[in-house]
């Protein structure tokens, strides 16, 4: 491959990975990790403050599991984002997140 094209793949995947959010959560019922991205172009709905400014963002996805436990509790995961889209809180319904947090500062 070029290095112009090995460029253009470098700066995809690093374009894809600020675009999802991944999520890994573990069922407190049978601890069955269950995993999900968010699509931070896609998924999030805006919050807007009074005068009508985006103030952040949310989402709320529910994870399945399987099957494979025997387990069918859903597990329900609520994310808030800044106006640029970083991270910011979360909770997990039924679950416990597993991954790495850091909230971003301001
Ligand atoms: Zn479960």
């Amino acid at each position: 491959m070029s290095l112009f094209g090995r460029l253009k793949q470098l700066i995809h995947q690093k374009s894809e990975a600020m675009r999802f959010y991944p999520v890994r959560v573990r069922c407190d019922r049978c601890g069955e990790i269950l995993e999900t991205r968010v699509n931070l172009h896609n998924d999030l709905s805006a919050r807007y403050d009074e005068r009508g400014r985006v103030q952040g963002y949310f989402v709320r996805k529910v994870l399945h599991g399987s099957g494979r436990t025997r387990c069918f509790v859903a597990v329900e995961v609520e994310l808030e984002f800044n106006a640029r889209r970083e991270l910011v809180s979360r909770r997990a319904h039924g679950g416990t997140f597993v991954d790495e947090f850091a909230p971003s500062s301001s």
